[in-house]
């Protein structure tokens, strides 16, 4: 398809062009791109920087590997971005200097007036030892990998096992479980299919309240999954068969799959941004790190709410992008500073091919995080294909 020439919001200014960087092409990234151009006339240069051109939604992950989503649907190209204006670079970015004001990439070194940094969590696949080697539904790769395993089942046991807090989409191991289980009794096997799941939590969606959390764990029982608490995993054996956890116990199973550490990426540690914090801390209304001008949004950053911090997820990551987007670009025009971030969001939470649910709410409500979970429904499940199809066309 031949993409039309982006024209700009207005006319060009005669204000002197700013560069706007920004780091990752995520769902953090993307929106912070989007959200600055809109405001934004031509003479302003808006770019984004990702290794990868086509970045997959792992929310995907849990329905693809029980075969019910196409691998070939899961992507987006970052190069459709030209059409709204904003510059897509392919690139690994190698080296972020802030008293410099640039970035150095494998492709050349890019200086910026301002700074977005939504390069996401990392995984320590060697923090938990076999977990490389293990499956995991939390990487494009290895879901499917864990879906040729799965095509291929009759009867066993499936664990899966997630090691420490925090990591994206606190729900996902409770869902994809769930889904597990109206998998495998559509296939006709769920009685010869032991489905455990192993959270490092004392209970499943904390984030979210005792009273969302207690009706996950009656959601689960009822289904005959068994979930143990305060138990993430430490370990799994050569052969994959066998897993430890931090309480001592350990199981066999046929299947293991993992929820791999999350970690800083390594290129946002050695910028010292963080401060030697495991994750960005920013101002909650801007999203603004300590150096001026330098953003950081979504899964690398860390922005405490009540006891907990809000979630990583998707749905969080693309709110603050809007925000920092907004906060460049009334910086940039000199107009009023738009509201403070208010961090709201809902995540989706699967409990079959046919079923969602949404949790979430206010996290930065006064008093504490107002958050509220809703029962499964079609038309949730409806809502979550038609998210699907919306972040693919980049409307989120
Ligand atoms: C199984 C699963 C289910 C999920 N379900 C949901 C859900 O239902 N709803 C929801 O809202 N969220 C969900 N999430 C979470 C969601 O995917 C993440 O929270 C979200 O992607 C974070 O967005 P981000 O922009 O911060 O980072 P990311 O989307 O991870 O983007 C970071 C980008 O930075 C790039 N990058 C990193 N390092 C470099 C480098 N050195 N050089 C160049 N590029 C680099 C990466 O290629 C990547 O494209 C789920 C996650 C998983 C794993």
């Amino acid at each position: 398809m031949r993409l039309k020439a982006w024209k700009g919001p207005g006319a060009i200014s005669n204000m002197v062009g700013k560069k706007v960087l920004v780091l990752g092409g995520g769902f953090g990234g993307v929106q912070a791109a989007i959200s600055a151009r809109a405001t934004l006339d031509a003479s302003h240069e808006v770019k984004i920087v990702d290794r990868n051109r086509v970045p997959h939604l792992c929310g995907m992950n849990p329905l693809l590997i029980v075969g019910e989503r196409d691998t070939n649907k899961t992507g987006r190209s970052l190069g459709r971005l030209a059409n709204r204006g904003i510059n897509f670079v392919e690139a690994n970015i190698d080296l972020i200097d802030t008293s410099a004001q640039n970035v150095a990439t494998s492709v050349g070194t890019l200086d910026y007036d301002y700074l977005v940094i939504a390069l996401g969590a990392a995984y320590d696949w060697d923090a938990v030892p076999g977990a490389r080697d293990a499956y995991s539904f939390y990487d494009f790769d290895y879901a499917r990998h864990l879906r040729r395993r799965l095509s291929r089942l009759k009867r066993g046991k499936i664990v899966l096992a997630a090691a420490k807090p925090p990591y994206k989409c606190p729900p996902a191991p409770m869902e994809t479980a769930m889904i597990l289980n109206w998998w495998a009794r559509r296939n006709g096997i769920r009685k010869d299919i032991d489905i455990s799941v192993y959270i490092p939590e004392p209970g499943p969606l904390g984030v979210a309240g005792k009273e969302a959390s207690m009706r996950v764990r009656s959601a689960l029982s009822s289904r005959g999954i068994e979930l143990v608490t305060s138990a993430g995993v430490t370990e799994v054996s050569a052969d994959g068969r066998e897993a430890s956890f931090a309480d001592g116990s350990s199981t066999t199973a046929t299947v293991i799959a993992t929820v791999p550490v999350h970690k800083l990426p390594n290129v946002v540690a050695a910028s010292g941004i963080s401060g030697g914090k495991p994750w960005v801390p920013v101002n909650k209304a801007t999203l603004e790190t300590s150096s001026p001008n330098v953003f950081a949004i979504g899964d690398v950053n860390v922005v405490p709410s009540g006891d907990f911090a809000i979630p990583k997820a998707g749905v969080f990551a693309a709110g603050q992008g809007t925000k920092v987007g907004e906060v460049i670009a009334s910086r940039i025009t000199g107009s009023s500073e738009p509201e403070p971030y208010a961090g709201v969001g809902f995540c989706f939470m699967a409990y079959s091919g046919g079923r969602s649910a949404t949790v979430g709410g206010q996290f930065l409500a006064e008093g504490g995080p107002d958050t509220i979970l809703s029962e499964p429904t079609v038309s949730g499940m409806k809502s979550k294909d038609r998210f699907e199809r919306d972040w693919r066309s980049f409307k989120i």
